[in-house]
């Protein structure tokens, strides 16, 4: 077997896992899994991976860095034959996940189309410049910080301040509000720290009906996510294998 043959199988084999994974999750939680998009979180993994994915039937990939993520882009994108300058291959949606400088927000508004890390005014507006300087609309979500206590270098916005936000980002005219997103503290029970963004997604939507993203649930703890109502997982090792250490 050639090694991309080689890679296929082993990624095919882990997405088979997980996808059962979140099938048996769904099933205990009583929803349907058609609810549940998977994101496969390809960080440190190269452009080859995500097409064997896309080959594998999987839509969206994350990514957290700009400087890793806006070539690896460019490059799925110049696969398309004659793909139209604007509309965004919709086959390949692309989701940043990762902290977001303000200073970056205009690359990558350039390429991302939902960006999940939006926690600070200043952010919301930087990204509504970047999305009309390159002629896109991007769905925007507040990314929520769990954690008792406050760190300032850790992303997210303290769960009081995640509907200014989100009044912010229904605000600019080139961002959609999609919904929130949140990492489960380390250590920490991810149940409870998924019951508190579904608390906070819920009053969201209470004023904004369709923002109706929860974006929870990584390899280790999708199926917390899964019962507190995630519509969106995040998934790197348990599919791509361990990230390599270096770079
Ligand atoms: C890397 C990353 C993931 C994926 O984590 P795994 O444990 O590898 O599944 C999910 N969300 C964010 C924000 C990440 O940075």
């Amino acid at each position: 077997m050639s090694e991309l043959a080689e890679r296929r199988a082993e990624l095919a084999a882990n997405l088979a896992l997980v996808r059962t994974r979140i099938e048996l999750a769904c099933g205990q939680a009583g929803r349907d899994p058609h609810e549940v998009s998977l994101i496969v979180v390809t960080k440190y993994f190269p452009a080859s991976d995500v097409r064997l994915l896309l080959d594998l039937g999987v839509h969206h990939y994350g990514e957290n860095r700009d400087q890793e993520a806006g070539p690896k882009c460019a490059e799925l994108r110049a696969d398309a034959p004659a793909a139209p300058a604007v509309s965004s291959a919709p086959e390949l949606t692309m989701h940043f996940i990762g902290q977001l400088q303000t200073n970056k927000a205009g690359s990558v508004a350039r390429y991302a189309d939902v960006v999940h890390t939006v926690d600070r005014p200043r952010l919301v507006s930087a990204l509504d410049r970047g999305a009309q300087a390159a002629g896109r609309r991007l769905r925007a979500l507040v990314q929520v910080d769990l954690e008792p206590e406050r760190d300032p270098n850790r992303g997210g916005a303290r769960p009081e301040d995640a509907l200014t936000i989100a009044e912010a980002v229904d605000t600019a005219a080139h961002l959609e509000l999609g919904g929130v997103m949140a990492v489960a503290p380390l250590g920490a029970d991810p149940d409870e720290a998924f019951a508190a963004l579904a608390r906070v997604a819920r009053g969201i939507q209470v004023r904004f009906p369709s923002a109706s993203w929860v974006s929870a649930g990584m390899s280790g703890d999708l199926e917390a996510a899964v019962r507190h109502g995630a519509t969106h997982l995040r998934v790197g090792t348990a599919i791509l294998g361990s990230r390599p250490h270096l770079r």
